[in-house]
């Protein structure tokens, strides 16, 4: 039998034929080592063959745990996202079931495919009637052209798109808004596929929108243009009117005693006199013609075409006879005046501002000249203006040069003919006009706000003389000070008075105060608030002027008033004229039993002053009885105070 090859290789590497006979023992043991060197190589093949098998098998079963862990992380996170998708799913629809909103979408010829249910509940429009439609194809579809330009514009170039809102008549002819966004959709292959986005019903919001924009625009009580609108159609004018070198007026109107009206008859009565009036100056012009409420009983009307000043004169009659007509509220009838200005544009002003304030003024010269009248402004009453100018400049120094000062006017008791007050009535040492009664530079002090420095020197100026004269050992009189309205309305008041009682040691009840019915009337509720405080205190309160506004004295009871003044233009027809005497014993009866006390104005006759004895007036005050004087002047009538006698000699 043949032998093995490697045993083979090996004898014949040591020279030994197998078919010779038995080799030598050296050579003998020289095969045996070979052959055991063969044995322990084959040995060491195996083991290694073994060992990289075995390494491989543990490789791969790490791999495969590996390979199974990132299976199972893989499954868990598929796990996790589709619940995350469900439970976001399942809230996007519950969000859209419960919010305005809805989803849509649109197929690449912009039809529409799909909405959420939401837009029916929401808008009660059914996708049924939009399904398969474009939306700029639908019949009652409306928005402004530049929001639909806008809108056209994303769309071609399949841009997203935001808010774009828009008006829908649903079958049933209710309005809708809508409001919707959305972005284009692409296919794998980048081609435009659609719409898709979200929609909301907008229609309370829109409405209240314009309902603002149109509260902006418009008076609210009459329907008229307001002053925002007026003024804004005002610029428009000036800029056509400078186009075409045409020109234009402005009436302003304001209504003589409005306020009267309004406080005595309370504002309901007020409002409806408004509305008739806005009504009647809107029909009295044509229809071209702008008519607007610049607020409180102040109207405008912008006259185009180049009118005529004859034209303008009977406008202007047109407008005062549909003011005047007679107007009946609340089963009354009332005869309502109004005074109006005239500026013309381009000559009284080329811009907005200065022609309205020269139609203004020139309403304010209607006023002076005894109202219900058409004024056209002119020339002189920019001197006026420039002069009223220079006299505010002056008055402002006015107080720090110590320019003001005060005369005292006696009231007397008729009875027993002693001297019981006295009123404080301001004047003013002008370095060239001389002594400035207070007619000529209150109203302009009350106007530009120069009222409240000037009335709060007054209040110190009557309290440093009250004791003055004490301190002159005199028995000095409660003195009255005249407050007009804005020094009346300021929150200073109160803490004026008490400061000047507090600086001089004056008691309240050394000091009185004189207010127009009119100043109470302007608002009655603060005007009671403030009385009451000053009441509290101990300050006298007169009503000045009585009889020349329009509220009772019934009315005027409410305030905590002690003595009313009747007006001088009463007294001045006493004993002659019987209406003036009728009203006035009527008013001093009134008072009386009102439990009020009634000074009358103004008496310069001893006639007067007889009459007001038998009538049962209190107190006088007139030349006849002492014109205002300088203090010292008036001291000559003072008593002397006993107790203080040491001091005066
Ligand atoms: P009033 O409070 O009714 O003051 C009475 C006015 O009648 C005073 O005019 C006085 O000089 C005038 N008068 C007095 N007796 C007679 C008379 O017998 N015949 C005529 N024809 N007039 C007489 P006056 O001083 O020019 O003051 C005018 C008005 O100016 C005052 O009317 C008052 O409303 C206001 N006034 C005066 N001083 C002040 C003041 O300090 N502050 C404020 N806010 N107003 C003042
Ligand atoms: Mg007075
Ligand atoms: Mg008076």
């Amino acid at each position: 039998m043949p032998l093995q090859p490697l045993l083979t290789r090996q004898l014949k590497r040591l020279g030994l034929d197998p078919e010779a006979g038995a080799p030598d023992a050296e050579l003998w043991r020289e095969l045996l080592r070979h052959v055991s060197r063969a044995y322990e190589e084959h040995d060491q093949e195996r083991y290694l063959l073994e060992r990289s098998q075995d390494l491989a098998s543990h490789e791969m079963a790490a791999l495969y745990a590996t390979v199974r862990a990132d299976r199972d992380l893989l499954d868990e996170r598929v796990r996790e996202r589709t619940e995350a998708l469900h439970l976001s799913e399942g809230r996007l629809s519950s969000l859209l079931s419960l919010s305005a909103d809805w989803i849509w979408e649109q197929d690449g010829e912009l039809r529409f495919t799909y909405f959420s249910e939401g837009i029916e509940t929401a808008s009660g429009i059914a996708p049924s009637s939009l399904l398969g439609k474009q939306r700029m194809s639908l019949s009652a579809f409306e928005a402004p052209a530049e929001a639909v330009a806008a809108y056209e514009a994303c769309i071609d170039e399949r841009r997203p798109f935001r808010d774009f809102t828009y008006g829908i008549t649903r079958p049933d002819g209710v309005r809708r808004y809508i409001r919707i966004s959305g972005e284009p959709v692409f296919d794998d292959g980048g081609n435009f596929a659609g719409y898709r986005g979200v929609g909301r019903d907008v229609t309370q919001a829109t409405i209240a929108e314009q309902k603002a924009h149109e509260l902006a625009r418009y008076d609210s009580l009459t329907g008229l243009p307001n002053r925002n609108m007026f003024l804004g159609e005002l610029d428009r004018t000036i800029a056509r009117a400078r186009r075409l070198a045409a020109s234009f007026a402005v009436c302003f109107i304001d209504l003589d005693r409005f306020k009267n009206i309004n406080d005595t008859l309370g504002h309901g009565a007020g409002d409806e006199l408004l509305r008739t009036m806005a009504a009647r100056l809107r029909a009295a012009v044509r229809d071209s013609d702008l008519v607007a409420r610049l607020g409180g009983d102040e109207f405008v009307v912008l006259l185009e075409g180049d009118p005529s000043a004859a034209d303008l004169d009977t406008i202007g009659d047109k407008l005062l006879a549909a003011i005047g007509e007679p107007l009946s509220i609340q089963g009354c009838v009332f005869l309502v005046t109004g005074s109006i200005g005239i500026g013309l544009y381009p000559r009284d002003g080329e811009d907005a501002a200065t022609l309205l304030k020269h139609a203004d003024a020139a309403m304010y010269l209607a006023k002076d000249k005894g109202k219900n009248n058409v004024q056209f402004y002119t020339s002189e009453l920019a001197d006026l203006a420039a002069r009223q100018f220079e006299v505010e400049t002056a008055l402002r120094m006015a107080l720090s040069r110590g320019e003001l000062l005060l005369h005292f006017q006696p009231k007397i008791d008729i009875a027993s003919g002693r001297m019981v007050g006295a009123e404080a009535l301001v004047r003013w040492a002008h370095p060239t006009r001389g002594l400035v009664p207070p007619d000529e530079f209150i109203p302009l002090a009350e106007e530009r706000g120069l009222i409240v420095p000037i009335g709060r020197w007054v209040i110190q100026a009557a309290c440093r003389q009250i004791r003055d004269w004490r301190l002159a050992g005199f028995v000095a009189p409660p003195v009255a000070v005249n407050l007009s309205a804005r020094q009346f309305a300021s929150d200073s008041l109160v803490d004026d008075l008490v400061d000047a009682l507090a600086l001089y040691g004056i008691a309240p009840v050394e000091l009185e105060v004189e207010l127009t019915e009119s100043v109470l009337m302007a608002d009655p509720e603060r005007a009671n608030e403030v009385l009451q405080q000053l009441h509290a205190m101990g300050v006298r309160i007169a009503i000045d002027d009585f009889g020349t506004g329009y509220s009772s004295l019934s009315y005027l009871k409410r305030f905590p008033a002690q003595t009313v003044k009747i007006d001088r233009s009463f007294i001045r027809g006493l004993p002659s004229d019987q209406d003036d005497t009728a009203i006035t014993q009527a008013v001093i009866a009134m008072a009386h039993s009102l439990g009020l006390g009634v000074v009358a104005e103004g008496v310069e006759t001893v006639e007067q002053l007889e009459l007001l004895r038998r009538l049962g007036c209190d107190q006088a005050q007139g030349y006849l009885l002492g014109r205002p004087v300088q203090a010292r002047d008036l001291a000559a009538r003072l008593s002397l105070d006993p107790t203080a006698a040491t001091r005066v000699a």
